[in-house]
């Protein structure tokens, strides 16, 4: 078992440092636009501090190449500082003089918050150098940061294997929803895929080949299984290498006795006009950006009897007004199955949240690559590194 904070005992009067995934969209005012990520920190954070931590927060915030006074922390300290009003500070260096001089001044459930980790070099590359600096500034060791679970990075991994550490509530809650999906999944088990490409999805496929009952494939991903049914998909997205990969998953699938969903039809486009093409077959010049009525019937009917739902991909160019029915759909039917459900993936939570049915879902998982790579059944590097009790 991984240690996690409920775990840590006497960290009264410790230097704590918490590794947070603080990057939340700014405009250019320095106002945040969507706290969630904060808010999601917010557990761990308050429970560290009770237990009289000094606690220092550290996180990266964009891609800076070096210092960018447009992508310092100080918004998200600002925030903290309303959140817990008189414990927080704000330190414009990560390491340093500055920073230890804030730290010997910090009481215990106080917060000092770093400035921006990738203004450091050394963060990214996970350099020795960088590690050692982070090691100098704390006693313990906790990682929140689940957005960047899947990097190996200096805050994140280098430190974790040289200090006492432990995970946070936010990573804790991700593991515990995955494990129990795919441990002891209710039946009947619908997985939903879609997206742009099949190239980095055909291991989320793979992984869930085991356990679900039903994959349903919608989105730019559908058109390489239906290619490798020897279906014309027109100008549709297609990735014609992965083909043969597609085809070995149907044959799988059809062994196992899985039942696999394809869109019947589709909404396409070509040089500007729209049409609905009735049958699984595209001609032309147009492509398939959207699943058509027959298949939205298909698939939430599929998706209302389901007692569990893995969804990853919206399942056309949602961003689109033209062809985002079908995600909206699927994500309504979803939200109205009943189901334990879990969304997972950047587009596919934006998507949910474009339905007005984030609510309702049972567990969105913001962390981007590292909810798919959790999906594709694989340990982070981060979570590895985690001491185990
Ligand atoms: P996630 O971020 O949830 O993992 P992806 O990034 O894989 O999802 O997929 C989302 C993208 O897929 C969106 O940009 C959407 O426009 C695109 N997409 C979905 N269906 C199609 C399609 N039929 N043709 C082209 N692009 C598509
Ligand atoms: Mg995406």
């Amino acid at each position: 078992m991984k240690r996690t904070i409920r775990d840590l005992k006497d960290i009264k009067g410790k230097r704590v440092l918490l590794r947070c995934d603080f990057n939340v969209p700014l405009d250019n005012w320095g106002d945040i636009l969507n706290a969630n990520r904060i808010e999601a920190a917010l557990p761990t954070i308050t429970y560290l501090t009770q237990q009289g931590a000094k606690l220092i927060v550290c996180s990266h915030l964009g891609r800076p190449k070096g210092y960018d006074k447009f992508l310092s922390l100080f918004p998200v300290a600002v925030y903290l500082m309303k959140t817990f009003p008189n414990k927080v500070k704000f330190c414009s260096k990560v390491v340093g003089p500055e920073v230890d001089l804030a730290i010997s001044k910090l009481h215990d459930g106080e917060i000092l918050v770093l400035e921006n980790l990738r203004f450091e070099k050394g963060e990214e590359e996970n350099s020795p150098a960088f590690v050692k600096e982070l090691c100098n500034i704390c006693d313990i060791y906790v990682d929140d940061a689940f957005g960047v679970a899947h990097r190996k990075q200096a805050s994140n991994y280098g430190i974790a294997l040289k200090k006492p550490n432990a995970m946070g509530f936010l990573i804790e809650k991700e593991l515990e929803v995955f494990d129990k999906a795919f441990k002891k999944p209710a039946h009947p088990f619908v997985a939903i895929f879609g997206g742009a490409k099949v190239d980095d999805k055909l291991n989320l496929i793979n992984n869930v080949m085991g356990m679900a009952d039903t994959i349903v494939i919608g989105g730019g991903m559908a058109y390489t299984f239906l290619q490798a049914e020897g279906i014309s998909v027109g100008n549709s997205i297609c990735s014609h290498e992965l083909v043969n990969d597609a085809k070995e998953i149907l044959e799988k699938a059809k062994a196992k006795g899985i039942k696999v969903l394809l869109p019947i039809d589709h909404i396409a486009e070509a040089d500007g006009k729209v049409k609905t093409v009735r049958q699984p077959e595209i001609e032309g010049n147009f492509a398939g950006f959207d699943i058509g009525p027959k298949t939205i019937k298909m698939f939430t009917s599929e998706i209302l009897n389901a007692k569990q739902i893995m969804w990853n991909g919206p399942v056309g160019k949602y961003e689109d007004r033209r062809f985002k029915k079908g995600t909206d759909k699927v994500a309504q039917a979803v939200a109205k199955s009943g189901a334990y459900s879990i969304v997972g993936g950047g587009d596919s939570v934006s998507a949910v949240e474009a339905a007005g049915v984030a609510d309702k879902i049972n567990h969105l998982s913001t962390g981007g690559g590292a909810s798919l790579k959790l999906m594709e059944g694989k340990v982070l590097p981060a979570v590895e590194v985690i001491d185990t009790i």
